[in-house]
């Protein structure tokens, strides 16, 4: 049976039976899923939907009520009602293995990551990832092959390239003793510069491992000569629709129809260009209306450490797992991947600065703030479609160009080593 051979080091994972993932996600099935859906057996009293599955744009999924639960939950039991009659392995797959996420490296091998949407992972509670070894390796089993990722994804650098730049750049930058701004622009740094090298370059051993060496250490120097002017009013803008962007929540209009459809489109216009509520956006979000004169006005103090720590270790899980190019992300190549990693530090950094202005807290940041950050970008991260689009991707590519990116980041948190600069 396959294993994943590499689990995500640092994540803890245990289920506490909280239920968000039955009261918030759609889970989208195969046909045979559906079939098999529909042909469960069930008893007078046990109360099954009348309607297993439905479509959406092409899609099938498993049936929703009015307010978002999925309709094989039993709210009174607080549990999955086919999981209660049928047995776990009755349920659809998607089921099955959340918040568990498989990819595949250049070798072949498997990597295991969980995701951050799920309370219990982005608190951190419970045992390490691989105690989940065993569950894990049954899910592998019954899922379809997942693709390899390609020369091209790699951007040509070879299996063990990748596994050494890797390796470095989280050594060499993410445990460096550096405030979380400077790491989160050094890492988009490093990553533009990787590029530059390029793969005939880093694939050479000898000349790579003599450059690496020393690297990380000068791209942590150059930092501060990325000096900073103040975003301009196209910059905020562009800031603002990739923040909104990840945060929206298009599965909430699944089966809303265009009235919700229209309402989503007037919330992110609000979002984006002046005072919104993210509360419109999702039932779960912080309610306040905030405008991007106060996210982006003064910069909030930087994230207690506990926190900033929190979202190093989620950057050092898609390293390790390699999850953040090719298929697990859009089919982004590597570096455009790696970059696409380290923006995602200012927009979590910048929903957690709006959960707390919204508690009327102007300049701190909390760990509550922070994981609720974490879990509403690593929920978009990879996932959403609208994330390939090519005006996201033409938005992302400006935004984590070296200074723009020091810029974005600047705008949303202070740091004070490097603000004396
Ligand atoms: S969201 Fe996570 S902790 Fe909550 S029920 Fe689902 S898997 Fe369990």
């Amino acid at each position: 049976m396959a294993s994943p051979k590499i689990i995500a080091a640092d994540q803890h994972y245990h289920c506490t039976d909280c239920g968000k993932c039955c009261r918030d996600w759609h889970v989208e099935v195969t046909a045979e899923e559906a079939t098999e859906l529909r042909a469960l057996r069930w008893d007078d009293g046990d109360h099954p939907p009348a309607k297993p599955v439905f479509r959406f744009q092409g899609k099938t999924f498993v049936s929703h009520r009015p307010d978002g639960t999925c309709a094989y939950f039993d709210t009174a039991a607080g549990n999955c009602r086919i999981h209660a009659k049928h047995g776990a392995d009755a349920k659809p797959l998607g089921c099955r293995l959340y918040p568990l996420q498989f990819s595949r490296l250049a070798s072949g091998q498997h990597a295991l990551s969980a995701r951050a949407d799920c309370p219990a992972v982005v608190a951190e509670t419970g045992p390490l990832l691989s105690a989940s070894r065993k569950d894990a390796e049954k899910l592998l089993h019954s899922m379809p092959e997942l693709p390899v990722p390609s020369k091209e994804d790699a951007s040509t650098l070879t299996p063990d390239t990748v596994h050494v730049v890797l390796a470095a750049l989280s050594a060499g930058i993410l445990d460096a003793d550096v405030p979380l701004r400077q790491k989160a622009i050094a890492l988009n740094l490093a990553a533009s510069r990787l590029e530059c090298l390029g793969a005939i370059f880093l694939n050479d051993k000898p000349i790579r491992d003599e450059v690496l060496e020393t690297f990380f250490t000068r791209v942590l120097t150059d930092v501060p000569e990325l000096r900073l002017r103040k975003q301009n009013i196209v910059e905020k803008w562009r800031y603002m629709s990739l923040l909104t962007t990840y945060l929206r929540r298009d599965e909430a209009l699944i089966g809303g129809g265009l009235p919700a459809r229209i309402r989503n489109a007037n919330a992110l216009r609000k979002l984006t260009l002046g005072k919104g509520n993210l509360r419109e956006l999702d039932k779960d979000y912080p309610d306040g209306i905030i405008g991007h004169l106060q996210l982006l006005g003064e910069p909030a103090a930087a994230p207690p450490a506990e926190s900033a720590a929190r979202i190093v270790r989620l950057l050092k899980v898609r390293l390790q797992t390699q999850q953040f190019y090719g298929s697990a992300n859009f089919g982004l190549e590597f570096f455009e991947g790696l970059r696409s990693v380290a923006l995602t530090v200012p927009l979590i950094v910048g929903a957690a600065r709006w959960r707390a202005l919204c508690e009327l807290r102007k300049t701190e940041i909390n760990d509550a703030d922070i994981q609720f950050g974490i879990s509403a970008i690593d929920h978009s991260f990879g996932r959403m479609a609208v994330l390939r689009t090519p005006l996201f991707r033409i938005l992302a590519r400006q935004a984590w160009q070296p200074e723009a990116y020091a810029r974005h980041i600047s705008a949303i948190i202070q740091d004070q080593t490097y603000d004396q600069f």
